[in-house]
């Protein structure tokens, strides 16, 4: 009897782990089919400022079409395109997209910064400045109009090649975001090692800020920290008005979410220079 349970058990982890692995292989097809077809989506986020309701930026999200012509997020395909290497085309993709749209908007007369995310094995691969710097000249486009929002993950692997990397883009005039502050192992010690120039507070220092006493001081902190350290702050994942105006009342300059505008495709973004908050 024992045994028997054992062999179900078996077989029953043994689906699971196929299924996975199904998907895994599925979601990698996908990629490598969208990546040949130059297919993916690129959405944008708008980020506005919270003393005056400017339009501040805008940020780029990667999305990629099913073949049933439903979107899906990053959360289900970045993690496989890291893994299978297809970052790096994809990273490439994405930024060459953004580019062309940040010409497009500066062309319009509606000229507005574009953050691109930039993952750790693209940030860390040799010759990504020069990527950066060729894109920029391809679409003819200041570098002003360009940030890079990279995470603590990209910059562990080697402190020092990564120092000089942050150095170099910032001296082509594109400027560095450190996305999800306050979620990694060392924030404060990166605050030190680099010269960001803006901090971006992870959402989940968002989330009960409006009732949680112990949230408004730690973002409070990390904001007079920014300010002392003379970062620019971006507050994510602003969903009411309630955090909204909690974020006010602290002095934070900007901020992005649902409660602003969820990401969407450029078309779709004409009333986003209308100033809201
Ligand atoms: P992120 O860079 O921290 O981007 C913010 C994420 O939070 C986005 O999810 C955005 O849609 C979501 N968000 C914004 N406002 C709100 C809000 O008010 N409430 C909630 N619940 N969520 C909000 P998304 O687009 O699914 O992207 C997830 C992550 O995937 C990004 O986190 C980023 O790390 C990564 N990612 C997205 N595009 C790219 C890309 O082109 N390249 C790379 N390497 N990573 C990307
Ligand atoms: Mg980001
Ligand atoms: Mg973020
Ligand atoms: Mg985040």
């Amino acid at each position: 009897k024992v045994k028997s349970e054992g062999k179900n058990h078996f077989s029953f982890f043994a689906d699971e782990l196929s299924e996975d692995l199904k998907e895994r292989v599925n979601v990698e097809k996908m990629l490598h089919h969208s990546l040949d077809a130059d297919a993916l989506l690129v959405y944008f986020q708008p980020k506005y400022s919270l003393i005056d309701g400017h339009l501040t930026g805008m940020e780029a999200l990667v999305r990629m079409k099913r073949c049933d012509g439903s979107i899906m997020t990053p959360y289900h395909f970045i993690p496989v395109a890291e893994e299978s290497g297809l970052i790096i085309r994809l990273g490439k993709q994405v930024l060459d997209k953004s580019c062309k749209q940040a010409k497009a908007w500066f062309d319009a007369g509606k000229p507005v910064k574009v953050a691109v995310n930039i993952g750790a094995s693209q940030f860390n691969e040799f010759g990504f400045t020069k990527t950066v710097a060729d894109t920029l000249y391809k679409y003819d486009l200041s570098p002003e109009w360009l940030e890079l929002e990279i995470t603590e993950s990209a910059l562990i692997q080697n402190i020092n090649s990564a120092k000089k990397a942050i150095m170099s883009l910032q001296r082509l005039g594109v400027s560095i975001a450190l996305d999800d502050f306050g979620t990694g192992y060392s924030s404060l010690s990166y605050l030190r090692s680099f010269n960001f120039d803006v901090l971006k507070i992870d959402r989940s220092f968002i989330l009960d800020i409006d009732s949680d006493e112990q949230a408004v001081r730690i973002v409070k902190a990390i904001i007079d920290l920014a300010d002392s350290l003379r970062l620019e702050v971006v507050c994510e994942g602003i969903e009411t008005q309630a955090q909204l105006v909690a974020l006010q009342t602290m002095g934070c300059e900007q901020g992005q979410g649902f409660y602003f505008a969820k990401p969407q495709p450029a078309e779709a973004l004409e009333s986003a220079w209308e100033a809201r908050y």
